[in-house]
This record gives C-alpha cells, structure tokens and sequence, in this order.
C-alpha cells in the first residue's frame, strides 16, 4: 500500500522509492508518548480563545522551523521546500479557521441534541485543548476521542468512500496502544447532516508534502495519516451552514493576528535599538 503510493511520485523501477520506502518505514517507527489531555467546556468566548491559543502556539511555543512545499507536485522531481516566516505562516493558517473554530458549535449542537458518547453512552463532553489534543478535538469522559472534520463537497465524497484526511499518525498509534477509541464527527460546511463514524485504522499519508521533507529536511518531517472509517454512520443532527460563521471567524483571526504581530514588531523594535 505504502509503497504503490510512494511509486506514484516516479519513473518505474527508480532506486529513490527504496530509500523512500525506508524514510516512512522510520518514521513509522517514532513512538509518542500519550499526554493527558486539558479539556474545557465552551463559553460565548470559546472562539476567541481558541484563536488566541493557536496563534500563541505558533508564534511563540512551536520551536521547529515552518516550511511551505509544493503539495502540487506530481513527481518527486518537481517537489519543493521553503523556508517561511512565522508571520507568512501564522497569516496562512489564519486564513481559513473554519477548521480551528466549529468545535464549539459542533460542541453545542451535540449537547442540544443530547450527544451519547458511542462507547459509553454518557453525555458529558468536553473540548479537548492543550498539547496532549491530538485526535481530541471532542472528548468523552470515558477516553474516547472525537476529531471534528468540517468538509466541503469534494471531500464529502471522500468519506462516501470510507476515507478521510487525519492528523497525527504517531499520536494515533500512541493512543491505540493505550486502548483509545477514536470517531471522527464530519460537518458539511454548507449545512446538512452532521454525521459520526468510527475510524478503523490510518495509514501513514504519503504525499507531496512529505516527499518534500524528504528530499529537502528530513529531520523535519513529521507523518501525518489517512484515516479508514466505518462504513456503519450514525446521523447526529442536522448542522446549519457554517460559511457565514467561518467569515466572522475570519474577521476576528484578522484583528487577533494584527494584535499579536504588534507586539512583536515592538519587541523587534526595542531589539534593534538596544544593539
Ligand atoms: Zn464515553
């Protein structure tokens, strides 16, 4: 499997798929430990504070070097990798926080409807935060973890298929060795059931983006997954559409994002002056 997809980015029988092929099989290999997860419960600030921890987490936590990649690319040949600023990143990531944003809403829709955790049927959920919020967008106090996926029509089709983008792969692995059961809830962007599935397994995602990594930092990469779903949906309830509410989101990451560069420019500035 890993390898068909590796042997699509070349020309047949090229010696880099091996090499390829070692570097997942690697990185397969990193174990992660499982962090406890903080949870919260969403107020009618929830979004802001959402935003303000990502964006602090970005310009402030997160150590590694970012890099921008052609995930264009159809051959290894045309992959690319560039260094960019925390700023150019921070200003991408906080183009389109739909994705950052719906928990609370996903969150507050599943408690008026009365959400039944699937493994142990109680209805106290939390929004998971904090480093250890891998896979943990939504979580049950019995451990299990719920990732909110908001989706468009092209991708839709995807999960028809059983398969869905995941995160992480290290921390699923991590979190299957410790017995945890993951679901993913998706929601149309455009309003329309809301739907939970139990996630199978994942399979380490090899795209253009890792390929990238590859050939420019490995030390760098990290694996991110392909999630197999159930075939079996249960229908949570019927979700409103969601653009609007992802342009508000917008609007506030905008002025968040000015506040949080602000401050940086005066550090830089008091930098500057004192050399
Ligand atoms: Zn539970």
């Amino acid at each position: 499997m890993t390898q068909m997809n590796i042997a699509k980015f070349f020309h047949r029988g090229d010696p880099r798929i091996r090499k390829v092929q070692k570097f997942v099989e690697k990185l397969q290999r990193v174990h992660a430990e499982v962090s406890p997860i903080e949870t919260w419960i969403p107020d009618s600030n929830a979004v802001p504070t959402i935003l303000v921890g990502e964006i602090h987490y970005l310009l402030h936590v997160k150590k590694d070097p970012y890099y921008n990649a052609n995930i264009r690319a159809k051959t290894y040949d045309e992959c690319t990798l560039e260094r960019q600023s925390i700023y150019r990143t921070a200003q991408d990531y906080m183009e389109r926080p739909l994705g950052l944003c719906a928990e609370p809403v996903v969150w507050e829709n599943l408690t008026k409807n009365r959400f039944q955790c699937p493994e142990c049927a109680s209805t106290d959920i939390r929004l998971g935060g904090g480093s250890g919020s891998a896979w943990a967008d939504i979580v049950c106090t019995c451990g299990t973890l719920l990732e909110v996926k908001t989706v468009n029509r092209n991708v839709m089709k995807m999960v028809q298929r059983n398969k869905m983008r995941g995160g992480n792969y290290k921390y699923f692995k991590a979190q299957r060795r410790n017995g945890t059961t993951h679901y993913m809830i998706i929601v149309p962007k455009e309003g329309g059931d809301v739907i939970l599935k139990k996630i199978q397994y994942v399979n380490p995602r090899i795209d253009a983006k890792l390929l990238s990594f590859h050939k420019y930092a490995p030390e760098h990469a990290s694996l991110k997954s392909n999630a197999v779903l159930r075939r079996e949906s249960i229908t949570l309830y019927k979700g409103e559409n969601l653009l609007d509410y992802g342009e508000e989101c917008k609007i506030l990451a905008e002025k968040l994002l000015k506040l949080a560069f602000a401050r940086y420019a005066r550090t830089i500035q008091r930098f500057f002056k004192s050399i």
